[in-house]
């Protein structure tokens, strides 16, 4: 299937032309048809699928078919968890958009409220915003929404788990009945669909990803280490691989903050974001890791989540999450569109309950490779592969949940066992380059 087919006009087909897309992706697919269709669209994709250019291309293309936003008006609005997905998702706006006349905005906490009101003054025709600095600006009549015509709520998951129901109800209210309604989530739980209610009518329902498992694309493993041997081992490890771009997880804000100085002191250029940090250090750190300045990028989950970095090839687990469906997020940011990738987790003995709820709601053991030199004197214990969790009445095995995830890796010694099957998707990139963007 080619862009050609789904009818976007020629300007957007051009710029997508220019970012060197070959084929449309699976979300991009079905996505876009039902959206320039004018219907409601819920849909379960995670970050790496390409669904930003799945809302963005036909929002575009509907756009620039009505009326130009006039002073303060706003025409579409993108609501996005973080400051981070916020930012790339108006430079896809921005990337798509270049060939057409249209105004777009981008507003979030923790930078100056007052040149945000100024540029929403004359009217855009798209706002991307996190919750919060929306409300503030909508509280300063900065803007009206008389005028909506879409609204799409992305990573609406992630956006409930940070705790921002309350303002997305806040928000809803603040917008007219008709409209069209794009909800995008990683995973649809019981919470999700009772927001989905209230917001999306007879949805078109797209699911590109099975529900928690992890990219076929990514091939994981992990290094059972002692605790006070991790950043050691993570030296050894970037050294030995050359690796030249990693992006290492810490559960804290301080083991973030301690592993990048440490990696400093070890000659290896690295910073940390999370939430402690300005918007500007944080950006700048974002920046100099896409241009190659910053060898490693230590994360914490909020800060990583919906980072939009093309092709990155290692995802190290400094410390395994404590919410099991954050690992599917984190090794989300490797292997991303059609790119394979290595997810890496350093796991220590006391890790291992946190490590059997991972295996558990991916379905998969993931194999283990124990390091030279760095073998843990405080063993792991050996897990065994159960269903995930119910509150009672355990029950047999399930051999493979859901298609296509991955679900070989239980023959540890073997080192081929860690290959995924490949997906045969023929949606694959033709970009030489690794621009990050
Ligand atoms: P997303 O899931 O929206 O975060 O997109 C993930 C990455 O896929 C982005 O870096 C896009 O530039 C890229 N991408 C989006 N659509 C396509 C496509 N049709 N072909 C190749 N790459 C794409």
């Amino acid at each position: 299937m080619s862009f050609s087919t789904l009818g976007l006009s020629e300007p957007l087909l051009k710029a997508v032309a220019d970012e060197g897309y070959s084929a449309p992706s699976p979300i991009q697919a079905q996505a876009i048809p039902a959206v320039l269709e004018g219907r409601d669209v819920m849909a379960a994709a995670q970050t790496g699928t390409g669904k930003t250019a799945g809302f963005t291309l036909p929002l575009l293309h509907g756009l620039s078919r009505g009326q130009p936003a006039k002073a303060n008006q706003v025409r579409a609005l993108v609501l996005t968890p973080t400051r981070e997905l916020a930012a790339q998702v108006a430079e896809s706006v921005e990337t798509y958009g270049k060939y057409l006349n249209l105004r777009s905005a981008v507003v979030f906490g923790g930078v100056k409220i007052n040149p945000q009101m100024m540029r929403l003054r004359k009217g855009v025709d798209i706002l991307i915003a996190t919750p919060g600095r929306l409300l503030d600006l909508y509280q300063q009549n900065a803007m009206s929404f008389q005028k909506l015509e879409v609204l799409i709520l992305d990573e609406a998951d992630r956006m409930l788990d940070m705790g921002f129901i309350h303002d997305i109800k806040r928000i809803l209210k603040a917008l007219p009945q008709k409209r069209q309604n794009l909800m995008f989530s990683a995973t649809f739980s019981e919470d999700i669909r009772d927001l989905a209610k209230t917001i999306v009518s007879n949805p078109v329902e797209i699911s590109v990803t099975p529900r928690n498992s992890t990219a076929v694309s990514v091939t994981q493993w992990i290094h059972p280490v002692d605790k006070n041997q991790k950043r050691h081992l993570l030296v050894e490890l970037i050294n030995q691989h050359k690796w030249e771009q990693v992006l290492v997880f810490s559960r804290t804000k301080r083991g973030a903050n301690r592993l990048a100085e440490f990696l400093e002191k070890k000659d290896i250029q690295a910073a940390a974001i999370h939430g402690n940090k300005s918007q500007g250090a944080r950006t700048r750190a974002l920046s100099e890791f896409k241009s190659g300045k910053l060898r490693v990028l230590v994360a914490t989950d909020i800060a990583a989540r919906g980072l939009d970095i093309e092709q990155l090839p290692q995802v190290v687990n400094l410390d395994l999450p404590e919410v099991a469906q954050d690992y599917v997020h984190r090794i989300g940011r490797t292997g991303r569109a059609g790119a394979t990738g290595q997810a890496i987790s350093l796991v220590s003995a006391d890790e291992a309950q946190l490590l059997q709820d991972i295996e558990r709601l991916i379905q998969t053991l993931l194999p283990r490779e124990l390091v030279e030199g760095y073998e843990p004197e405080n063993k792991l214990p050996e897990l065994a592969l159960r269903p995930p969790a119910k509150p009672k009445k355990p029950k047999k095995p399930k051999a493979q949940r859901h298609a296509g995830s991955y679900v070989d890796g239980s023959k540890s010694s073997d080192k081929d066992s860690r290959r995924p099957p490949t997906s045969g998707d023929p949606w694959k990139r033709r970009r030489s380059h690794n621009k990050a963007r």
